[in-house]
């Protein structure tokens, strides 16, 4: 069942188009994050969802039940959605000990004293504030002060969470550590969550889905693996992944019913046939999927290397070849590459082909996706 659903609503600011018409069905207890670079209208589909902004047109149900609907100008307001949230800013009340920030909502909904002190307690404990209840936010750090907002949602209860860039404002270290605090929250409590984020590792690492949006518009729905490994077009290719994805001019040759790519003085035989197209494409190859070797080898390119970066566990290699500036990752650490002059082979069972004009990725002929962690 969908907990959240979207139909196809829209938003405009004056005449600013930010949502064109956006159909998004989120299914119950799934981590689902809208990713995208700014402007690209996650925020603003979030706030839609939370209440906090009333769309232009369209349909919004929450859990089966209408909370917006265009046709009759129905509207829900926030507070009467029975939703959770953690924004950015912690939005703790600076005026109220922890306690209190904690179950305020609860006091308002009028919920027995017994059950208010164990839900208080029990939040507490999952988010390791034990003894902080009687501080003020000014009196806590920056992580606990989120761990704060975490525990207003342990202690609410609710079945939709709602998250936007709730990490943002804490150092390296505490984002980790919260990332995995946040994935745990929502297991734990059964939850539907909607996370907002413009941090793809965030994305990759939290979600069961991602929705990859572009000026108001999903450019592709999946798990993290479909959206890493079957971009649906350059966009998501290039988007997802740090180091970016290395691009090639390339020509596509259907021969003898085998799909042939051509790359500069190269051909590659493709393993999964590529039969519906041919013509100008745009080879997509990740980093990890590259690998160098002092003389030619099959599938290789010739290239230089220009520079190395260790980053401990591993290695990433800036080369030109060809005239294209390309990034190898090689999983050790590599000080400095012996020879300037190498070989780039590329894996061909991972080369990713995207037509040149549409920038949409080309499929092939039935073959499932590979996936190489299954169990
Ligand atoms: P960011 O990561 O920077 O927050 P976003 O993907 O969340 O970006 P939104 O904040 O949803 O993007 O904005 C989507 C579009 O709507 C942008 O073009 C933005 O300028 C516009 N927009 C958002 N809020 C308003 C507003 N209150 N008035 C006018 N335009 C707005």
């Amino acid at each position: 069942m969908n907990e959240v659903s979207l139909k196809g609503i829209t938003k405009s600011y004056g005449a600013h188009l930010a949502i064109p018409p956006l159909d998004l069905d989120v299914p119950k207890g799934k981590f689902v994050t809208l990713l995208g670079p700014s402007g690209c209208g996650k925020t603003t589909t979030l706030r839609i969802i939370a209440g906090l902004e009333q769309p232009s047109d369209g349909e919004l149900t929450l859990s089966g039940k209408s909370v917006f609907s265009g046709r009759n100008s129905h509207f829900v307001p926030p507070e009467k959605r029975g939703l959770g949230f953690i924004f950015q800013s912690y939005a703790l009340w600076p005026n109220m000990k922890v306690d209190r920030n904690i179950t305020l909502a609860l006091q308002q909904a009028r919920k027995p004293k017994d059950e208010i002190q164990e839900r208080l307690g029990e939040a507490l404990k999952k988010v390791q504030l034990e003894g902080y209840q009687d501080r003020f936010p000014s009196e806590l750090s920056g992580g606990q002060q989120q761990r704060v907002a975490v525990a207003r949602l342990i202690a609410a209860r609710n079945s939709i969470l709602l998250m936007d860039e709730p990490l943002s404002n804490l150092d390296a270290v505490l984002r980790t550590e919260m990332r995995t605090e946040l994935k745990r929250l929502s297991r734990d409590l059964g939850a539907t969550t909607i996370y907002v984020t413009h941090d793809q590792v965030e994305a990759l690492t939290m979600s069961d889905i991602i929705v990859v949006m572009k000026d108001g518009v999903i450019q592709q729905m999946g798990s993290p693996y479909e959206i890493y490994h079957q971009p649906s077009n350059l966009f998501v290719a290039e988007f997802i992944g740090d180091p970016r994805i290395n691009l090639f001019d390339a020509t596509l040759e259907q021969r003898d019913s085998r799909s042939v790519l051509h790359i500069g003085e190269i051909e590659i035989n493709l393993p999964h046939a590529l039969p519906q197209s041919s013509g100008p494409m745009r080879l997509a190859i990740r980093p990890e999927r590259l690998t160098l070797h002092d003389a030619p080898v099959a599938n290789s390119l010739p290239a230089e290397v220009d520079v190395v970066q260790p980053t401990g566990s591993q290695t990433i290699l800036s080369l030109t070849s060809q005239g294209n500036a390309v990034t190898v990752l090689i999983p050790r650490f590599v000080e400095r590459w012996p020879s300037r002059k190498v070989w780039l082979e590329l894996d061909a069972e991972h080369i990713m082909v995207f037509d040149s004009r549409s920038g949409q990725l080309l499929q092939t002929t039935g073959g499932p996706i590979r996936q190489e962690n299954a169990a």
